[in-house]
This record gives structure tokens, C-alpha cells and sequence, in this order.
């Protein structure tokens, strides 16, 4: 056997929590690669790092495995600040053909960490759980760049349960979330057990293993998705937008198939119409030796997949992250731009005619969290890819349902003028790397809003309250009056207007007094004096009268539809006496 020319090299994303050792993995891959011999040395890309096969079996300290892959090497996507390697799509699925999710064997899984290997799974992209930091176990004996086990081995007897420990935690929390998982070494059946691997991306030991069993899980289940023609037209997908300096709008994409040349027509996905446009550069990052170029970037005339590559050319503002690209004749084109359009469309991304906006840094991503807030029943009134700007602060502003004047964000960032603005806006901002977390935080705050404006309704709204004019308790016939009463029924206040039997309004409550305290409102039970506006005892008003807090009828609808619930049985049925006095001569009053 031997590396075949009609396969490409398997491309593969690290993924993990912050500071769990990400880019220290991918230096360390580079970094062995680089000091491997000029035969085997790595290439950067844009955004991506080639390891060929040669470099990898050497660090694996054994080149006579070299006969027995097939592949070329493999192609580490190294932006490991994008979060959204899970959800970057090819023609065929997931872009990523393997991953590494990497997990610090001290601190655990996180929850993104988590939601990565849900998608991962989904996806069905076959991959590996790396347990980093096995350096950091108390009193371990470093043993650079070699395999595990034969460091394993070189351990103490309390270092080595101390690592069983720590790695059978992370073994256990896997199984808790759903999947199983065992030692690399252990697992017979890549596809239905996780391989969990014991590295440091310090020392290098592990990842002679790491690039093993991504090797054989590249040759057991990817052959098939890696055949390629490598003067196919070109075709990949887009990683990044990116302005710079004296390029303008470029895009960084991943290509995974065929050849993209410089002057070759291209079609490149977008939330409108595909963008029709000429490459007018290829570039390549300057490598080290160069680095006193003044460009960051030498052009090339052309690439092969698979490769990381820039791409300078006019018109590309629209281009979408996660999107395609695709190489175009004058033959193909209109075939070449249904492809893409449908590529777009097929994405799963229904609006809703009013609800939230969100905003995502890919399409794929922007997909998922449709999908998890359609699940949600939460209405989206449009959804977008990029960081949040100035346009969208204003737009969302000027919606008025407060429940809807909401950007959620996943993966992005918010512009500075947009922040500036979003300070003299009442539009609300979630932002999150992880879309449960989102999509809580989204519900709780709707929570939180709703009792808050359930408060305020309660406070404002006119309550139903009923009392009787005591006998022998007039203390001031007029000017106003002032008599002894008893509340029969809810809760009266002042200010409140009182309407008597018939209905009529007979004055406005001024004060109350409870024990010769002056209170704000009275309730059910309690005896109080009242001063009231207006009436005077023995003409408008008498003893033993029966009266009723004046609600007003679009209160009464508020009270009957909106806080019937939290009304107590008292004030229902100072409610329900009131409602009989209005509708005796309108049926209809507050319905
Ligand atoms: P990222 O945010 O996932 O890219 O994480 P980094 O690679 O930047 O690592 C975060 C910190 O952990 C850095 O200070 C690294 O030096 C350290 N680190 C990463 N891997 C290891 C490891 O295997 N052993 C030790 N001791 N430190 C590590």
C-alpha cells in the first residue's frame, strides 16, 4: 500500500473549551513537523496547517508505517479562535472530515465542549477526545514526544493511579452526557465507542497516538469521501470574510476538491443572490524566511485541494461565512449558480413575520440555533450571518414588541459603533458561545420581564374593593367627609373614585387612617377611617351605604383577562358585585 493521488488529505478541526489547550496541540503538531526534515516539512495555509504523512510517521518514530496509509497527511484547520469548525459544511456534510475535541484532564468537560460533541455526532463526523495537561498531574516525569503508553509506563505507581483517576472522571462525564467512551488503545470499534486519548500539548507526549488513531480512523472511514479530481474545477467552502488592508473584501476558504486558479470565474454563496465573481488573487501566507516582505500574503497562480487559501477578488461583501465556493466556465455558470443558490436555500432557515433577530458567525451555525429556538417555540424574525452592527441595532430598535426588540448572537461579536448605539436603545443583546446557554438566558430574562410587567400592571391597575359606611361613625359630614367603614371585599386605596348601588360615581377617596396612621390602602377586614372628596353624608353618601372602588372598564378587561389569576377570593367578589352594578344596564360593559 501507498498514499494514493486520487485522495485528498482528510481535513481536521480541534475544538474545546478556552484554554484547554488548543493552540498549544496545533503548535505542537507544527512545531515537531517543521523540525522533521525537509522531505516532510509542513506547509502552512491560510488557516490551515498540511501535515504530510511522512512527517507524521517520523514523529511516530516509526517510518516503515509509512507503507501503510493511503492518505497524503493530514490538514489541520488552525483558527482556533473560530468556533464553528462543527458546523462548517462541504458538499458532502461536515467540512471537517475528522476532529479532535481537546478537554484539560484537570478541569473537565465545558458546556460548548459538550454541544461540540452533540453536533459532532450528529453530523456523524468521526472523532477523538484528546485528555490534555496529563503534565500537570502531581510529581509526573516528563517524557518528550513519546507515546503514552511508554510514558505511562515511566511513571510512579501514585502518578499513574492519579491519572487513572483524573481520566476515568473524564470517561464518566462522557457516559453521563450520552456517550461512550473508553482508553484509545481500547476501543475496538471507533464508531460506536469514543477513543479518548492522554496527551500533553506541552511535552508532546500522547500525540505520537493522536496522529495514529487519526490516521487509521482517516483510512477506515473516510476513504470513500476523499476520492477527488484534482483538476476538477475548484470547490470549498468559506472560513472567513475578511477585509484587508490594500485587498479590500477577501475570503478565506478551505478547499476541498478540484483546482482553483487565479483569473478563474467564481460563484460564491450568499444570503441574496450568489456572487458572481473573477479571482484576482490566490494567496498563500509568506513563510517564515520572508517575513521582511512587506506583504503578509504571495500570490500563486494556482491551488489543489486540499488547502487553506485567501482569495482577493471584487465584489465579495455579501460572501457568507460557511458558505461556498464554487469554480465556474462559461458553460457551467448558470448550472454552477443554481448549485450554490440551492446550497443556501437548502439550509434550514425559516422566519417568522414578527419575533427575534440572530445573528451567527456561519450559515451552518446559524442552522443549529434556528433549529434549537424553533424547538423553543421562540419566533424569529430574521436571521443573519456576522457580527452585530450599527444597521442591526437600529432596525431591531424600532420594533416595538419589547419581547422582540432582541438580538440573539451566537459566535460574533458586536461592532463598536453598534455597542456605542445599542447604549441609547432599549433593544436587548444575548450573546453566547454556546446555544443552550443562549436560548436559557433568552427564556429566563422573558421570565423575568413578564412577572416584572405583571408587577406593574398590579400596581397601576385599579383593583376591586368594597366597603360599607359604618353606623354612628360620621366623624365629618363634608369637605370632605370623613367616616368610619368597613372593608367587605378586595382592597381600597386613595385617590381611588367610589361609585355607590346604582352605579354612580360619588366621589374620590382621599385618605385613609388605620389606629391614626395615615395609610396607603386598606383591605379586606380592616376598619379605617376614610375621608372622601366630594360627597356629603346624609345626602350623596349615608351610613350603612354599601360602595365600590370605580374601576375603570379598560382596567375591569385587564383585571378579567390578564390578572384574573392572581386575584384572591375577597377581590373576586368585590369583582363580581361590581361587574353586576355596571352590567345591569349594558351587558356588554368591559366584555
Ligand atoms: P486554547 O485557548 O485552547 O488555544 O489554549 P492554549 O493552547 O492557548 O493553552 C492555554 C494555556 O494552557 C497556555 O498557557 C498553555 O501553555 C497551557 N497548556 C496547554 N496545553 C498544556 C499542557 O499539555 N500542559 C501544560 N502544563 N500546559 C498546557
Amino acid at each position: 500500500m501507498a498514499v494514493k493521488d486520487d485522495l485528498r488529505t482528510p481535513i481536521v478541526c480541534v475544538m474545546g473549551h478556552v484554554d484547554h489547550g488548543k493552540t498549544s496541540l496545533l503548535d505542537n503538531i507544527r512545531g515537531s513537523a517543521v523540525v522533521s526534515g525537509e522531505a516532510g516539512a509542513i506547509t502552512q495555509h491560510i488557516g490551515a496547517t498540511e501535515v504530510p504523512i511522512r512527517s507524521i510517521v517520523d514523529k511516530c518514530g516509526n517510518p516503515g508505517l509509512l507503507d501503510q496509509f493511503v492518505v497524503p497527511g493530514l490538514l489541520f484547520i488552525d483558527t482556533p479562535g473560530h468556533h464553528a469548525f462543527t458546523t462548517l459544511r462541504s458538499r458532502g456534510g461536515a467540512l471537517a472530515d475528522l476532529a479532535i475535541v481537546i478537554v484539560d484532564i484537570n478541569e473537565g468537560f465545558k458546556p460548548q465542549t459538550i454541544e461540540s460533541l452533540h453536533i459532532l455526532k450528529q453530523h456523524k463526523t468521526p472523532f477523538v477526545v484528546v485528555a490534555n495537561k496529563i503534565d500537570k498531574i502531581h510529581g509526573w516525569n516528563p517524557q518528550k514526544d513519546s507515546p503514552f503508553m511508554a510514558s505511562y509506563n515511566k511513571q510512579s505507581e501514585h502518578v499513574r493511579t492519579s491519572l487513572d483517576n483524573k481520566f476515568y472522571e473524564v470517561i464518566g462525564e462522557l457516559y453521563n452526557h450520552g456517550f461512550s467512551s473508553d482508553r484509545y488503545d481500547r476501543v475496538a470499534d471507533f464508531q460506536h465507542n469514543i477513543g479518548v486519548i492522554p496527551i500533553s500539548a506541552i511535552t508532546g507526549e500522547g500525540i505520537p497516538d493522536l496522529l495514529m488513531v487519526l490516521l487509521g480512523l482517516a483510512q477506515r472511514f473516510l476513504e470513500s469521501n476523499l476520492h477527488y479530481d484534482a483538476t476538477g474545477p475548484g470547490v470549498g467552502t468559506v472560513l472567513e470574510v475578511k477585509e484587508e488592508r490594500g485587498l479590500g473584501t477577501t475570503i478565506d476558504l478551505i478547499l476541498y476538491d478540484g483546482t482553483l486558479k487565479k483569473g478563474d470565474t467564481i460563484v460564491v454563496g450568499s444570503l441574496d443572490e450568489p456572487i458572481q465573481t473573477k479571482v484576482r488573487a490566490v494567496l498563500k501566507p509568506r513563510v517564515l524566511s520572508e517575513i521582511n516582505v512587506e506583504d503578509k500574503f504571495k500570490q500563486v497562480s494556482k491551488v489543489t485541494a486540499a488547502i487553506g487559501v485567501k482569495i482577493s477578488a471584487p465584489n465579495l461583501d455579501g460572501a457568507l461565512s460557511g458558505g461556498s465556493v464554487r469554480v465556474a466556465t462559461p458553460e457551467t455558470l448558470e448550472t454552477v449558480v443554481e448549485e450554490v443558490r440551492s446550497e443556501v436555500e437548502a439550509v434550514q432557515i425559516d422566519t417568522d413575520q414578527s419575533g427575534i433577530t440572530i445573528k451567527a458567525d456561519t450559515i451552518g451555525s446559524l442552522e443549529a440555533l434556528v433549529n434549537e429556538l424553533k424547538k423553543e417555540d421562540i419566533p424569529i424574525r430574521k436571521a443573519d450571518v456576522g457580527d452585530i452592527s450599527n444597521r442591526d441595532i437600529v432596525e431591531v430598535s424600532a420594533i416595538e414588541d419589547p419581547f422582540h426588540s432582541v438580538i440573539v448572537g451566537f459566535n460574533v461579536n458586536i461592532l463598536p459603533d453598534a455597542k456605542e448605539k445599542l447604549r441609547s436603545t432599549g433593544v436587548k443583546l444575548f450573546m453566547n458561545d454556546v446555544i443552550y446557554r443562549l436560548i436559557d438566558d433568552y427564556k429566563d430574562w422573558i421570565k423575568e420581564q413578564r412577572a416584572l410587567s405583571e408587577k406593574t400592571i398590579s400596581e397601576t391597575i385599579i383593583k376591586p374593593g368594597m366597603f360599607t359606611i359604618m353606623p354612628d361613625c360620621t366623624f365629618r359630614q363634608s369637605k370632605p367627609a370623613v367616616v368610619g367603614v368597613r372593608i367587605i371585599g378586595g382592597v381600597v386605596k386613595t385617590k381611588v373614585d367610589i361609585t355607590n348601588e346604582d352605579g354612580t360615581v360619588v366621589g374620590t377617596i382621599k385618605g385613609l387612617q388605620s389606629r391614626g396612621e395615615n395609610v396607603s390602602e386598606a383591605r379586606t377586614g380592616m376598619e379605617v377611617a376614610m375621608s372622601i372628596e366630594g360627597p356629603t353624608v346624609g345626602r350623596q353618601i349615608h351610613e350603612g351605604d354599601i360602595l365600590h372602588a370605580n374601576i375603570p372598564e379598560r382596567h375591569a378587561k385587564v383585571l378579567e383577562h390578564e390578572l384574573y389569576d392572581s386575584l384572591s377570593a375577597d377581590e373576586l367578589d368585590a369583582m363580581d358585585a361590581f361587574l353586576e352594578i355596571k352590567r345591569r344596564d349594558n351587558p356588554f360593559w368591559a366584555k
